[in-house]
C-alpha cells in the first residue's frame, strides 16, 4: 500500500531546472470547485467556410509544402498570416544600456496536421501522426538551413480555446526564431551542469529512475512507511524506441512528457522506425489523456537541441523531449506573481488513472 490516498503537500523541484518549482498540494484540488464544462469539442469533418479544409486552399496564404501531393494533401504547411516573427524587419539589433532589442526576425509557418476539421490526435491513424511528425523533421530542418541567423525552430501546437488555439481547424505552429527561448536555454545549460558533474545525462537518469527505481521512505520516529515509489511509477506509455512520463514536478496537472528511450539530442535526426514508435506512443498517450480529463485542451511542443554553435557540446547532455500539457485551470496570480505552479492532483495519482484507461 503507498500514500497516494493520502494528501500531498510539497514543493518539488524541477531537477532538470532547479529555479523551476512546483507546489504539489492535493488537498487544495478536493476543495469544492464549480467544474467549468468543457467546451465542446469541435467534430465536424468540414466546415465551409473554414480555410483549413479541404477545397479552400485558395483562403490561406502561399503553401510553403504539402504531403503527399498537393492535390491530395493530408498534411499541408502554408505560411502564417499574422507571424509572431517575420523577415521584413530592417533593424539590427539594438544595445542600450541594460535594454537589449533583438532584431524580430524569423518565420511563422502553420502545419495544418489534417484534411478533417474537428479531428483529435488521439483519433489520427499512426500512419498519419508517422507523416506529420516528418513534416515537423522536414520543416525544422530546411528552416535552420534557410538562414544562419536562425538560433532555434520551435514545433508546437494549441489545441482548444484554453489552448490559445484561435482557428478551430487542427494544426500545428513552427517558428523559426532568432534567439534561443529562455526555457530550452534553461534546459540545455541546466543538463550540461549535471552532466559535467555525474558523466550522465539528467534526462537518461530520469528515465532510468522512472523504469527502475524502487524505494520506501520510513517516519524516522515511528518507523511507519511514509512514501513507497513504485517500479514505473511515473511511466504512462512505454514503446519499442520512446517512453511517456509524467514527470515528477509537473506545472500542469495531467502534464506528460515523450523521450526517446535511447539517447538523442536532436529530434530531425529521428530514423524512421522511430518516428513509427513516436506515432504509437504519442496516439496512445494522448488517447489516456482524452480519457481521463474528457476533451482535453492542450499545448504540446517540440524541445531539441537547438542548432547553433554555442551547444554543440552539449549533445551528449542533451536529451530532446515532447512536452504535452493539458490546461485544464488558468494560472493564478500567485502562480504568476510566485512563478511557482500549483498542482492540485499528485503525479502519482494522475499518472496510476492514466495507466489504467484500457485501450483497444
Ligand atoms: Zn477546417
Ligand atoms: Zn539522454
Ligand atoms: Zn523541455
Amino acid at each position: 500500500m503507498t500514500d497516494q490516498q493520502e494528501s500531498v503537500r510539497e514543493i518539488r523541484i524541477n531537477p532538470i531546472v532547479p529555479t523551476e518549482s512546483v507546489l504539489v498540494s492535493t488537498a487544495r484540488g478536493m476543495r469544492p470547485r464549480k467544474d467549468e464544462e468543457p467546451a465542446p469539442r469541435d467534430s465536424r469533418k468540414h466546415v465551409d467556410r473554414c480555410p483549413f479544409c479541404t477545397g479552400n486552399e485558395h483562403m490561406t496564404p502561399p503553401t510553403v509544402s504539402s504531403s503527399p501531393s498537393e492535390e491530395k494533401w493530408s498534411v499541408r504547411v502554408v505560411e502564417n498570416l499574422y507571424p509572431v516573427l517575420g523577415d521584413d524587419s530592417q533593424s539590427s539589433n539594438l544595445v542600450f544600456g541594460l535594454q537589449q532589442a533583438i532584431d524580430g526576425y524569423g518565420r511563422h509557418e502553420v502545419i495544418i496536421d489534417h484534411p478533417e476539421h474537428g479531428i483529435a490526435i488521439q483519433d489520427m491513424s499512426e500512419d498519419h501522426l508517422f507523416r506529420l511528425t516528418g513534416v515537423y523533421r522536414d520543416r525544422i530542418r530546411a528552416l535552420y538551413r534557410a538562414d544562419e541567423r536562425i538560433q532555434y525552430v520551435l514545433v508546437f501546437k494549441n489545441f482548444g480555446p484554453a489552448a490559445g488555439a484561435s482557428i478551430a481547424h487542427t494544426h500545428s505552429q513552427v517558428i523559426a526564431m532568432p534567439v534561443v527561448p529562455e526555457n530550452v536555454y534553461n534546459e540545455v545549460t541546466h543538463s550540461r551542469k549535471y552532466f559535467e558533474k555525474n558523466r550522465q545525462c539528467i534526462f537518461c537518469s530520469l528515465i532510468d529512475e522512472a523504469l527502475t527505481f524502487e524505494a520506501t521512505i520510513y517516519d524516522r520516529e515511528s518507523g511507519a512507511v511514509r512514501r513507497q515509489f513504485n517500479v514505473g511509477q511515473y511511466v504512462i506509455e512505454r514503446g519499442e524506441h520512446f517512453v511517456a512520463i509524467k514527470p515528477f514536478a509537473s506545472r500542469y496537472e495531467w502534464e506528460i512528457h515523450i523521450l526517446p528511450l535511447r539517447h538523442r539530442s536532436d529530434f530531425v535526426d529521428i530514423s524512421d522506425d522511430e518516428r513509427h514508435d513516436l506515432a504509437r506512443v504519442l496516439k496512445h498517450s494522448m488517447t489516456r489523456l482524452d480519457a481521463v480529463i474528457g476533451g482535453a485542451q492542450y499545448n504540446f511542443f517540440l524541445h531539441s537541441i537547438p542548432h547553433n554553435n554555442e551547444f554543440s557540446h552539449c549533445n551528449d547532455s542533451y536529451h530532446w523531449h515532447l512536452e504535452i500539457c493539458p490546461r485544464t485551470s488558468i494560472p493564478t496570480g500567485f502562480e504568476l506573481g510566485s512563478g511557482l505552479f500549483v498542482s492540485t492532483i499528485s503525479p502519482e495519482q494522475a499518472a496510476e488513472q492514466l495507466r489504467a484507461v484500457e485501450l483497444e
